[in-house]
């Protein structure tokens, strides 16, 4: 059986995430409309000189087919608009972007089709990643709306962090195409990877009114509320 997976941005965290999932089972589209740039080496560590200023979606497509995986770049921004058309098979879709409403129009999307998705994000020395899936509070409930955030261009983000982070998203995209739900609807929030690897593990509640929540074909209020956190 063949598992379909979206990732969403080619860069720092694309880049690990789809170079983890190169294996056989798996379709990758990666989706991104950017092109590569001579400061994205440092973090974005499937790029090599040669490949400046070509397309990221396909350059990383090929290295995911190098390795044994398969994967078709797409030259193009995912919006609500274009969604369907880019992920209309795909079991989960993973943001790997580095734009607030990207992350909510894939969270958003994504529960309202009923998929599995996750989002993640590395900033300076840490980062955090979301599972989801249908039937549990959504990345919505969570953050209610995009706020304006340091992107990782602007704030610094170092490539071990988005390697790992990136491995992290993986990861929990593979626990969830595999019906893995441990998960699902938690946040894993890595403060500092330089002090410590174990993430704190955020659970919480569908929010009542959460909009993405009320077009979910699974309703997450059915399950039992949870609202804790584990770790530190
Ligand atoms: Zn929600």
């Amino acid at each position: 059986m063949t598992t379909r997976i979206t990732i969403v941005g080619a860069g720092g965290l694309g880049g690990p995430i789809a170079l983890s999932l190169a294996r056989p089972g798996i379709e990758l589209t990666i989706v991104d409309h950017d092109t590569v740039e001579l400061s994205n080496l440092h973090r974005q560590l499937q790029f090599t000189a040669a490949d400046l200023e070509r397309p990221k979606a396909p350059v990383l497509a090929a290295a995911v087919a190098a390795r044994g995986g398969a994967a078709r770049g797409v030259v193009a921004r995912w919006t609500p608009d274009s969604a369907d058309e880019l992920s209309g098979d795909a079991d989960l879709v993973i943001d790997a972007s580095d734009s607030p409403d990207t992350k909510f129009a894939i969270a958003d999307w994504a529960v309202a089709n009923g998929r599995l998705y996750v989002v993640a994000a590395a900033l300076r020395y840490g980062g955090n990643v979301m599972a989801g899936a249908p039937g549990v509070a959504c990345y919505r409930c969570l953050f209610e709306e995009p706020v304006e955030a340091p992107s990782c261009a602007d704030a610094g983000v170092l490539g071990p962090v988005v390697a790992a982070i990136g491995g992290v998203a993986a990861a929990l995209a593979l626990g969830l195409v595999q019906g893995d739900r441990a998960y699902a609807g938690a946040l894993l929030a890595f403060d500092d990877l330089r002090a410590l690897a174990e993430p704190r593990i955020l659970r919480f509640a569908a929010r009542p009114g959460c909009p993405a929540c009320a077009r979910a074909p699974i309703s997450p209020f059915a399950a039992p509320p949870v609202l804790y956190a584990e770790g530190r």
